[in-house]
């Protein structure tokens, strides 16, 4: 049986004060078997560094080990700060900062290699979408993202239509797109790694259970609902079943 992951994308959307707010409201529900994740703002790392029950992740990382990067964070840092997971190819970072298959394949074994459990994000435009290329796209990702990789990072499938719309994807369809990923990560690792491929678009309570009933949904990541702690407990309690 594989633990349910919920990770939390805050992307810039919280500071400090909304932060502590969730802190203090969060419970660990150790009835809820599932594995909470949450990716703060990076500067906010520490102040959930000591939270019951959530693990940490970065929302992104540099494609560099160490050096003359400005403004870049290296997956090291990211260990360093207590993360175990670290979040690549978001579609923010592909469309707003041109990061191609390849930057975020480099991203994800340097992850790797730091000890941390690459969460690489991926999912078809709603063009795609409509000109019927959502499996194309999606096998194309998911090979070029494991290049380089030895065990099976965490798929996040993100439509990007469903990103921040309120319109998610049918549960069936994205179970059935979370299946080939699946497949596709069975042929190449085997058992090695981590392997979970989660949902991501418009998640919120109310919709949670239906997502996690779908075989090959193993978990969810969620921006908006993530944002307070009253529901991202009840996503992840109801994840938990
Ligand atoms: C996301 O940004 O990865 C996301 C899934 O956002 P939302 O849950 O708000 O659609």
């Amino acid at each position: 049986m594989i633990t349910p992951l919920v990770v939390a994308n805050w992307k810039m959307s919280i500071e400090a004060p909304e932060i502590r707010e969730f802190v203090a409201s969060w419970r660990a529900t150790a009835d809820a078997a599932v594995d909470c994740v949450i990716a703060p703002p990076l500067a906010y790392l520490g102040l959930l560094s000591q939270v019951p029950g959530i693990q940490l992740a970065g929302q992104d990382c540099s494609s560099e080990a160490s050096g003359a990067f400005t403004g870049e964070c290296s997956a090291a840092s990211l260990l360093a700060l207590g993360c175990q997971f670290g979040i690549v190819g978001h579609s923010e970072r592909r469309q707003r900062h041109g990061e191609t298959d390849d930057i975020i394949a480099t991203k994800a074994q340097q992850l790797e290699a730091v000890g941390l459990t690459p969460i690489i994000c991926l999912g078809e435009s709603s063009q795609e979408r409509e000109a019927g290329e959502t499996f194309a796209v999606i096998e194309r990702q998911v090979r070029a993202a494991v290049r380089g990789l030895h065990r099976a990072p965490v798929f996040a499938y993100e439509p990007i239509w469903a990103i921040g719309t309120g319109l998610p994807a049918e549960p069936s369809d994205a179970g059935t797109v979370q299946q080939a990923i699946a497949n596709e990560l069975k042929s190449i690792f085997g058992k090695k790694g981590d392997g979970r491929v989660l949902y991501g678009g418009s998640v919120k309570p109310e919709n949670t259970a239906e997502f996690m009933s779908e075989q090959g949904i193993d978990g969810l990541l969620v921006g908006g609902a993530s944002l307070t702690a009253e529901s991202f407990m009840d996503i992840c309690r109801n994840a938990g079943g």
